[in-house]
C-alpha cells in the first residue's frame, strides 16, 4: 500500500495484520491503509493514535443509535450468558420468535412470514428464490427473471449482484457469471413510465418480480424518487400478477423519516428485506419478509414446495438480542423526531454547497444528507481530506453522503456539514 501508514503510533497488530487483510473494494497496491480504531462510543471513532472521528456515515447506516448503546449491549451481554447461538433447523428460540412477532408488526399489510440469514445480499438472495419458486409452487412455469432499476444496489453475492446497476454494479467484470435480468430505468416520467409498461407487456411471462429500493437507491448513488414511482410499480405488478419486493436494507429503520419506507409510501410489496439498521448496527443480521399470499405458495403437504433455504448462522441469537433491543429504542426514544430534525440541520448545514464549482445537486431525505459532484477526481485523497477534517465520510463515485446516526448531537452534526462544506470548497 501506497502512503505511510497512519504514524508512528500505529499498533503492533496494525502493522503484523495489516499484510495479511484483503479490503473492501479497494486495490490493495494503491489504496491508502485503513485508519486503525481501537474503540467508538457515542457518534464517535476512536483511532489508535488517541484521535476521535466523528462519524458521519453510522458504519455503513448501521449504526442508528450511535455507537455502544448500553441497552443493547446489555440485551446481548445476557444472550451472550445464557446462549450466543443454537441452530435453527428444528430448534426455535425467544429472541428469534419475538422478533419475527415484532417486524410483522411494524411491517405494513400482510408481511408477517419471517425468514432470517446474516447479511443483506442473502437477504436479497432469499427473496429472489422465494420469487422464483412462489410461481413454480402455483404451478407456473418459467418466471425466473427479475426488473430491477438503474441506479439500483442489491449486493455483492451472485445472484444480487445480477439485479444491480449495470454501470457502477459489476456487470461488465462478471458477466459471464450472471443471471440475465432486465435493469431499467425507473418510471419517473412519461418516456420511462412507457419503456417500462412495454417490457412488461412483452416479457412479464417470464418475470417473477419487480425489486426495487423504495424512496433511496442507497449504494448506488444515493438518488432519490417519490411515492408515485412505487405507486406506480404496485399498480404494474397488480396487473400482470408480479411479485414486487423491497429492498429495505438502506431505507428500514427510520432512515428516510418514517419507520419503513414503503409505510411514508402508502405501498406495501409482496416481499420486504432487512438488514444494515436491524440490529442498531451491532451483529449482523437480515431479514426476508413475505406476505400471506407469497408464504400460502409454500404451505402444502409436499416437502419439495419448501423454502429451500437455510443459512448455518440464521436467527443468531445474539443478533435477535441486539435487534429486539434496537426495536425497543425505536419505541423508548424519539428516533422519528430525531431523523425529522437531523434532515432539517443537513438542509440548512448542506445547502452552501450549492453554491460550490463541481456540485450538481445537493439534496436530503430524512437522515440522508447527498452532495452529488460532477466527478470525484481522487477519492482516496477526499476521503483523507475528510479524515483530517476530523470527521469520518467516505465519498463514492462522484458522491458525497452523510447518513449520521440518530442521536448524534446538533453540534456534531454541524462539524459533520461544515468539514463537507469546508473541503469541497477547498481547491
Ligand atoms: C447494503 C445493502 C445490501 C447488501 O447488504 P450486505 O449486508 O452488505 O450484504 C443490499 N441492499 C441494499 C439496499 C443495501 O443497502
Amino acid at each position: 500500500m501506497t502512503d505511510k501508514t497512519p504514524g508512528e503510533s500505529a499498533p503492533d497488530w496494525y502493522a503484523a495484520g495489516l499484510p495479511h487483510i484483503w479490503l473492501p473494494y479497494a486495490q490493495m497496491r494503491t489504496a491508502r491503509p485503513p485508519l486503525p480504531v481501537v474503540r467508538t462510543h457515542g457518534c464517535r471513532i476512536v483511532l489508535a493514535d488517541g484521535r476521535e472521528l466523528i462519524d458521519g456515515i453510522a458504519s455503513w447506516w448501521t449504526a442508528c443509535h450511535g455507537y455502544n448503546h448500553p441497552h443493547i449491549r446489555a440485551a446481548v451481554e445476557r444472550q451472550l450468558a445464557r446462549m450466543p447461538h443454537v441452530m435453527f433447523g428444528g430448534l426455535a428460540h425467544e429472541g428469534a420468535l419475538t422478533l419475527a412477532r415484532r417486524l410483522a408488526a411494524v411491517l405494513p399489510g400482510d408481511l408477517d412470514r419471517v425468514f432470517f440469514s446474516e447479511s443483506g445480499s442473502v437477504a436479497v438472495e432469499i427473496a429472489m428464490k422465494m420469487a422464483v419458486q412462489f410461481w413454480l409452487n402455483r404451478g407456473v412455469a418459467g418466471r425466473t427473471r427479475f426488473v430491477a432499476f438503474k441506479g439500483g444496489y442489491h449486493g455483492d453475492t451472485t445472484g444480487a449482484m445480477a439485479v444491480c446497476d449495470p454501470q457502477s454494479g459489476m456487470h461488465a467484470l462478471f458477466g459471464g457469471l450472471l443471471p440475465r435480468h432486465y435493469i431499467v430505468d425507473l418510471p419517473r416520467e412519461a418516456e420511462s413510465a412507457a419503456a417500462f409498461a412495454s417490457l412488461l407487456d412483452r416479457h412479464a411471462g417470464e418475470i417473477a418480480g419487480i425489486l426495487v429500493e423504495p424512496l433511496v437507491q442507497g449504494a448506488g448513488g444515493m438518488r432519490f424518487h417519490d411515492a408515485a414511482v412505487l405507486r406506480a410499480l404496485r399498480e404494474a405488478a397488480d396487473r400482470h400478477d408480479l411479485l414486487l419486493i423491497f429492498d429495505e436494507i438502506f431505507t428500514g429503520f427510520g432512515r428516510t423519516g418514517s419507520l419503513f419506507a414503503c409505510t411514508a409510501a402508502g405501498v406495501a410489496p409482496d416481499i420486504i428485506t432487512l438488514s444494515k439498521a436491524l440490529t442498531g448496527g451491532t451483529l449482523p443480521l437480515a431479514a426476508t419478509v413475505a406476505s400471506r399470499r407469497v408464504f400460502e405458495a409454500f404451505w402444502s403437504e409436499q416437502p419439495e414446495r419448501a423454502l429451500m433455504h437455510g443459512p448455518t448462522y440464521m436467527a443468531n441469537a445474539l443478533a435477535c438480542a441486539a435487534a429486539n433491543a434496537s426495536l425497543d429504542l425505536f419505541e423508548e426514544e424519539p428516533r422519528l423526531r430525531q431523523v425529522a430534525d437531523i434532515a432539517q440541520a443537513l438542509e440548512q448545514g448542506l445547502a452552501p454547497c450549492r453554491g460550490l464549482p463541481g456540485v450538481k445537486e445537493v439534496r436530503v431525505m430524512g437522515a440522508i444528507g447527498v452532495v452529488e459532484l460532477d466527478r470525484i477526481a481522487d477519492i482516496e485523497g477526499l476521503r483523507a481530506r475528510f479524515a483530517a477534517a476530523g470527521v469520518f465520510i467516505r465519498p463514492f463515485g462522484a458522491t458525497v453522503y452523510l447518513t449520521p446516526a440518530f442521536t448524534i448531537s446538533p453540534d456534531e452534526l454541524a462539524v459533520l456539514t461544515h468539514a463537507v462544506v469546508k473541503v469541497l470548497g477547498a481547491p
